[in-house]
C-alpha cells in the first residue's frame, strides 16, 4: 500500500481522510501539480514549484511551504514509495470552513501529496502513435491556472475515450488551444510549432522543455497561433505532458495525420528527450 502525505503527516493511503467541509471537496477551491520523479530524482522541480506559486497567486492562496520545504516533503514521499518512475501529485486547497463561496477568514490550507508509479506506455504508442478527436474548448478563461476543478476537462477526455482515442484536442474560436490534459504541437516542413502561452492554455512544463530542447538542438521551432485547418494539414501532431512526455498523434477525427504514422521530427525529439532525461540521472545530485 502506498504512503501519502496529508497535512504534516505521512501515512498509509487508506488512512488518509479529509473533512467533508474541505473547500476542495465542496467547491473545487484549490490547485495542484503533477511532477515526475525518475530514479528518485524530481524532474524539473524548480519549474513545477514556480508554476504552483503562479497558480496559488492566481487563486489568492498563500503558499504554505517554502521551496525547500516542498522539496524535503516530496523527497521523503519518494523514499516511502520507491519505484523507478513515479508521478507525484500534490494539491493545496483553501481548507476546511463553513460552506460559503467567499474566502473564509481563517481557514488553514489542506496539503495532500501522493506518489504513483508511472505506467510504462505500450510499445504500440511509439510504433503507431495515438488517435485524437477535436472538441470545442468550453472551459473557462483562466486555463493557465492548474486548478483542481477539472469538470470540463473530465467531460472532454471522456468524449475521447468513448470514441476510442487517447485525447481531445481543444478548439477555441477556430484555433487549437491544448489537449484535455496535454499541450499540442504541430510540425510543418520540419518546423515545430505550438500555440503561445496565455489564458487559454496551461503552461506545460513538458511544452517548455520541448521548445528548449528544440532550440538547443537547432531544430526550427516557434510559438504561433495554430488554426484548426493547420491542425488537419500538419505533417505531424504531438501531445506533451509530464507523464506521457511526447506522444505522436497519427489520426484526428478519423483522418490520418501526414502519412498516418509517427514522423521523423517526432522521432528525433523523443530521442533528444530521452537523452536529456538520462543525462540528468547521471548527475550526482538531482
Ligand atoms: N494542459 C493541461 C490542461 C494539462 O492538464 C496538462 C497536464 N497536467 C498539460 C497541459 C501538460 O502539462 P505538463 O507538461 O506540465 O504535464
Amino acid at each position: 500500500m502506498s504512503v501519502v502525505y496529508l497535512n504534516g503527516e505521512f501515512m498509509p493511503a487508506e488512512k488518509a481522510t479529509v473533512s467533508v467541509f474541505d473547500r476542495g471537496f465542496l467547491l473545487g477551491d484549490g490547485v495542484y501539480e503533477v511532477i515526475p520523479a525518475f530514479s528518485g530524482c524530481l524532474f524539473r522541480l524548480t519549474e513545477h514549484l514556480e508554476r504552483l506559486q503562479n497558480s496559488l497567486d492566481a487563486i489568492r492562496l498563500e503558499n504554505p511551504f517554502s521551496s525547500d520545504q516542498w522539496e524535503d516533503m516530496l523527497k521523503q514521499l519518494i523514499a516511502e514509495n520507491m519505484s523507478p518512475e513515479l508521478s507525484i501529485y500534490l494539491q493545496v486547497t483553501r481548507g476546511v470552513a463553513v460552506r460559503d463561496h467567499a474566502f473564509p477568514a481563517d481557514a488553514k490550507p489542506s496539503i495532500f501529496a501522493m506518489a504513483n508509479p508511472i505506467q510504462k506506455l505500450a510499445e504500440s504508442y511509439f510504433k503507431n502513435g495515438v488517435g485524437a478527436i477535436t472538441a470545442v474548448d468550453n472551459r473557462w478563461q483562466r486555463c493557465n491556472i492548474k486548478a483542481i476543478s477539472l469538470l470540463p476537462n473530465v467531460l472532454l477526455r471522456q468524449q475521447a475515450v468513448e470514441q476510442g482515442v487517447a485525447e481531445a484536442i481543444l478548439i477555441r474560436d477556430g484555433n487549437v488551444t491544448e489537449g484535455s490534459a496535454s499541450n499540442v504541437f504541430v510540425v510543418f516542413n520540419g518546423k515545430i510549432l505550438t500555440p503561445p502561452k496565455g489564458q487559454y492554455i496551461l503552461p506545460g512544463i513538458t511544452r517548455d522543455l520541448v521548445l528548449e530542447l528544440a532550440n538547443v538542438n537547432n531544430m526550427e521551432c516557434g510559438e504561433e497561433t495554430i488554426t484548426q485547418d493547420m491542425l488537419f494539414s500538419a505533417d505531424e501532431v504531438w501531445l506533451t505532458s509530464s507523464t506521457k512526455e511526447v506522444l505522436s498523434v497519427t489520426k484526428i477525427d478519423d483522418k490520418p495525420v501526414g502519412q498516418g504514422k509517427p514522423g521523423p521530427v517526432w522521432q528525433r525529439m523523443v530521442d533528444i528527450y530521452r537523452e536529456y532525461k538520462n543525462s540528468l540521472l547521471e548527475q550526482p545530485r538531482c
